[in-house]
């Protein structure tokens, strides 16, 4: 381990928040690590808001930062413990909160974080790995992603048309609901199962919800039933189109059954009197015609 602590000011290079000192700088594995001593006389307890100064212990906490030109950067932190002293408070004992600099338990500083969450947006998992590998961030693409749904949702304004319908989050074997507002053709929200249940409960939050437009499944029509029993239900376009196409293969089947009947049925008449001599034909079940008929 290579100690290079000078009389340089680090603490610039490093933009910490007022509070931490640095005590020591070194190269380990190829990282940057940064030993950092939290210097606050005072630390609020998180429930009663009080301020402790009676310190209890100390503990360490590793965390990764930004890195600096290409290089990792490792936080070697020291925080501590404190005794909340008021008689009412519950909590007897807390820990020292540097929010906004780092979440309490998390493993990355906040700028971190964000970093690693705006390339993600842009990128998504798998290029931003290439993006963050290069920066000298270590990180994987379950990570970026993860950093991606940590994002708060807007919240779902005024809504008077939905479509919903089921949501695939593994195909064929996790579903949800999703919900599309049908006048902007943004979606709306995405919910966790596709129960009658978690639908309904989504929709008693929007009564000023007019039309739902849906599957030809009974959830989605029981949901709208039960949470919006003034609002027009309807069958959406790709069920819709999905109805007509099974009306009208039923129609065309029977038609072109009924033409064949009549197509066969005068060369049947004139060869009944050759075919009395020969072994009679298979005749084919209900089912097995139609799906005959079908294909033709
Ligand atoms: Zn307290």
């Amino acid at each position: 381990m290579e100690c290079f602590l000078t009389q340089m000011p680090t603490i610039p290079l490093f933009a910490l928040p007022s509070g931490l000192e640095i005590t020591a700088c070194s190269q380990q594995e190829g990282s940057l690590c940064v030993s950092l001593l939290s210097t606050q006389p005072a630390s609020h307890c998180p429930l009663c808001s009080s301020a402790a100064m009676r310190i209890h212990s100390r503990y360490q906490r590793k965390l990764a930062d930004l890195p600096s030109s290409g290089q990792p950067v490792r936080f070697l932190l020291t925080v501590r413990k404190f005794f909340c002293d008021v008689p009412t408070c519950p909590r007897k004992i807390f820990t020292e909160r540097l929010v906004p600099f780092v979440a309490p338990w998390a493993r990355v500083t906040a700028r971190l974080f964000q970093v690693v969450q705006i390339i993600g947006l842009a990128a998504g998992g798998r290029l931003g790995v290439r993006v963050t590998d290069r920066m000298g961030i270590q990180t994987c693409r379950t990570t970026i992603l993860r950093r991606i749904m940590a994002l708060p949702t807007e919240p779902v304004g005024q809504v008077s048309q939905i479509g919903i319908d089921d949501f695939s989050f593994r195909r064929g074997r996790k579903f949800g609901t999703i919900v599309v507002d049908l006048q902007t053709r943004h979606m709306l929200d995405v919910l966790p199962d596709r129960t009658a249940d978690t639908s309904a409960a989504w929709m008693t939050a929007h009564p000023e919800i007019e039309l739902v437009s849906r599957d030809r499944g009974g959830d989605y029509a029981a949901a709208t039933r039960k949470a919006l029993p003034g609002a027009t239900q309807t069958a959406d376009r790709f069920h819709v189109l999905k109805n007509l196409s099974e009306a009208l293969e039923g129609v065309l089947a029977r038609h072109l059954a009924a033409h064949r009947k009549r197509q066969t049925e005068p060369a049947r008449a004139s060869s009944v009197l050759a075919s009395q001599t020969q072994e009679p034909p298979k005749l084919l079940s209900k089912n097995v015609a139609l799906s005959q008929a079908k294909r033709e």
